[in-house]
């Protein structure tokens, strides 16, 4: 017999709603959800072959255990596991404290298993040391919407798309990264030949096929390019003066510190015509803009300093909280909105509080009945790996990512695992990059496997019914996280049960709501049965709320500061961190391919997705490959002051001459001449401690197997 489930397709932020037909044993069929609004039925080339990594021959079946990393795993039950790992991380917590531990999770994570997560590090370990690889993708664009507006949250929506008159996107590769996205701004140009395209990256890439402008920054320059756009608007007296009254502060502070970035001067700093600054600039103040962002922006040492460049911008016009136009920051990751709903970063607490502010942590720790939250920050990614580098972290529970190959500076990412004294790892695949270094291995329910919710890019919930029972003896995460919850209570102890004692997905989902009451993001009126039978719905949902209405944020013009007003922030241009010289004179930026995910653990088990890209290959642009006497397909070293990668030469003239770009995706494991991120440098944004991967200093030699 055969069912059909609602689910949500597990790779990026756009979040497409699928149909999957399943005999209880495997997968049969999976289709676009034609009722979902996302998607309406249609998926892209990852998506349409999702249900391919399900059921792998590289699936961890059962818990396995070894006391050191020279030794063999030994397949274990699960209360050997889940009792050697309990037993380390309390004796670690006696003897050196809670900050001695930390978790790494994920925004593939469900919201419920994110939820249980930061509970048990946060309100009963006692430390905020849980952060996740969303810090790699969007942590800047929180921080700038924070900083903006007071909280965190896009104001637009997917409805905005077919209203506007203007795309603006910088930093962001849609017909990549989003595709189905982009494929609603196609449609929205070909209906609309008088709506503008402007794209700004260093790259020509395939979003550019709908750009009428194109912008090849330089990369790490987003803020002058935006600030001499300010600049124009401002001369040119377009600017929206009573929104700027009404709803703002720190207008005038910002208008005089723009005054000396010219379009003259930005052009020479962005490698652009200052012509082509002005008209960006224009096409910006006098249609409705609708700007979207991705990992060129935030993957910067001036990562939210560009959010706030593009927030000023939209102030400055009055293009926030109205139809057709808004800052829209596209969330890389399935579900990297719905960890932050919970609080799942080191610097955030449960439904968007603060680990700073008192009464927040009060709430917090009344919910979940335990004494106190600590005021401490945790531990971000780069701290938190550098931490178990130096031995101030002692263990570490890595949840669902592979940080080995994800992580700036790889190699120090390693000798950090090997350097732990435990390192526990829940994944659904094994060997990774990461399990290599592991001690502990807890198998993880597949996405198909299990129930839970997720919320994409527009602040959309939907639900994921499970398809498939588990995989061998993998359980989902929240349920491995209960009962290393009660294990380690035990051994610390402490009767931790009755806290983590949920017996579904629900308890869970229902559990967090209630701590969103009264929050920006209320969904106390949200539940399963009005998801499945209304379909996805947008935060805030508080009770009362009425199904399917598309919700912008903050279209009463008042914002979630203190005074109800938004900020512009005032910023000064900052050039990369490690600037190209004679020895390194060449720019590396890294990005995605239409067919990879993150680290291939999933998408490199499907052959149809190995047919875009084979192989990692370095674009050049050909006057660097003719002076470096390079051919189509030669093969060339990549070498920082860190690594080295061997790739293929892909010469293109889509790139910036001075410019190199290596994909993301493959590590040792999967790629003969290693992995992009050896080359990458741990240099972060001071306010959001998101990692600069969009550029290193990088010299080439050719490259003679023989
Ligand atoms: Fe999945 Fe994103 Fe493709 Fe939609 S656009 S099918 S969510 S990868």
């Amino acid at each position: 017999m055969t069912r059909t489930v609602n689910s949500v397709c597990s790779y990026c932020g756009t979040g497409c709603g699928i149909k999957l037909e399943s005999d209880e044993k495997r997968i049969i069929s999976l289709i676009g959800d034609t009722r979902h609004p996302t998607n309406q039925g249609k998926l892209c080339s990852k998506g349409r072959e999702l249900h391919h990594t399900v059921r792998t021959d590289d699936r961890l079946l059962r818990p396995q255990l070894r006391t050191s990393l020279d030794a063999p795993f030994a397949p274990v039950d699960w209360d050997t596991a889940l009792d050697y790992g309990a037993q380390q991380f309390a004796d670690i917590i006696r003897e050196h404290g809670p900050e001695a531990v930390a978790f790494y999770v994920s925004g593939q994570l469900l919201t419920e298993d994110y939820y249980a997560f930061n509970k048990l590090m946060k309100g009963f370990i006692g430390t905020n040391n849980i952060d996740t690889n969303s810090r790699l993708c969007m942590s800047s664009a929180v921080a700038g919407y924070k900083r903006a507006f007071g909280a965190d949250g896009p104001p637009t929506c997917y409805a905005d798309i077919e209203l506007a008159e203007h795309f603006f996107i910088i930093g962001g590769n849609p017909a990549y990264a989003h595709p189905i996205v982009f494929r609603r701004l196609e449609a929205a140009k070909e209906a609309n030949p008088d709506l503008k395209v402007v794209v700004a990256d260093p790259r020509r890439t395939d979003t550019c096929s709908i750009a009428d402008l194109h912008l090849p920054l330089r990369p790490g320059t987003d803020v002058a390019l935006m600030q001499a756009m300010l600049n124009v608007l401002i001369w040119e007296n377009v600017i929206d003066r009573d929104y700027i009254t009404q709803n703002t502060q720190g207008y005038e502070t910002l208008a005089e510190s723009v005054r000396s970035m010219t379009p003259r001067k930005a052009a020479e700093i962005c490698g652009l015509n200052a012509a082509d600054i002005v008209q960006a600039a224009l096409w910006f103040a006098e249609n409705r803009t609708l700007s979207f962002w991705c990992q060129g922006m935030n993957q910067s040492t001036s990562g939210t300093d560009n959010g706030n460049a593009l927030t000023n911008l939209h102030l400055a016009t009055g293009q926030v909280g109205k139809p057709g136009c808004g800052p829209f920051s596209l969330t890389g990751q399935s579900n990297a909105m719905g960890g932050r709903e919970v609080g799942g970063m080191a610097n955030m607490l449960a439904a968007h509080r603060d680990y700073a502010n008192p009464t927040h942590r009060e709430e917090v720790a009344t919910y979940w009945g335990v004494d106190q939250i600590s005021d401490k920050p945790g531990l971000t990614a780069t701290e938190l790996f550098a931490s178990l580098e130096s031995g101030e972290v002692k263990a570490v529970w890595i949840a669902c990512t592979n940080p080995v190959v994800s992580m700036p500076d790889a190699k120090r990412i390693e000798s950090g695992l090997k350097k732990a004294e435990l390192v526990m790892v829940s994944d659904a695949y094994h060997p990774t990059d990461t399990t290599r270094f592991a001690h502990v291995l807890f198998p993880a329910s597949g996405w198909a496997e299990k129930e839970g919710s997720v919320t994409n890019s527009e602040r959309c919930i939907s639900h994921l019914e499970q398809a498939l029972p588990a995989a061998g003896m993998s359980r989902p995460d929240w349920k491995i996280t209960a009962d290393f919850a009660t294990a380690l209570g035990q051994k610390l102890g402490k009767n931790w049960q009755s806290s983590f004692a949920w017996e579904k997905a629900e308890d869970l989902f229902n559990e967090h709501r209630g701590l969103t009451r009264g929050m920006d993001l209320d969904i106390t009126g949200l539940s399963y049965a009005i998801l499945d039978e209304h379909g996805p719905q947008q935060w805030p949902y508080p009770e009362g709320s009425i199904p399917r209405v598309a919700k912008r944020l903050y279209e009463n013009g008042l914002f979630e500061t203190p005074d109800n007003k938004a900020r512009f922030v005032d910023m000064t241009f900052i050039p990369v961190a490690e600037p190209v010289n004679e020895e390194y004179p060449l720019s590396l930026t890294t990005g995605r391919i239409r067919d990879q995910w993150h680290t291939m653990t999933k998408t490199g088990n499907v052959p149809a997705l190995m047919q875009h890209y084979a192989i990692p290959q370095l674009q050049i642009h050909p006057d660097d490959a003719a002076l470096y006497k390079l051919e189509e397909d030669d093969l060339v070293r990549i070498i920082s002051r860190r690594g080295e990668v061997i790739a293929p030469a892909r010469i293109s003239k889509d790139i910036r001459k001075g410019l190199v770009f290596l994909p993301m995706h493959w590590g040792e494991m999967t790629a003969k001449g290693g992995r992009t991120n050896s080359l990458t440098k741990t240099a972060i944004d001071p306010v959001s401690k998101q990692p600069e991967f969009k550029h290193a200093a990088v010299q080439l030699e050719s490259f003679n197997p023989v």
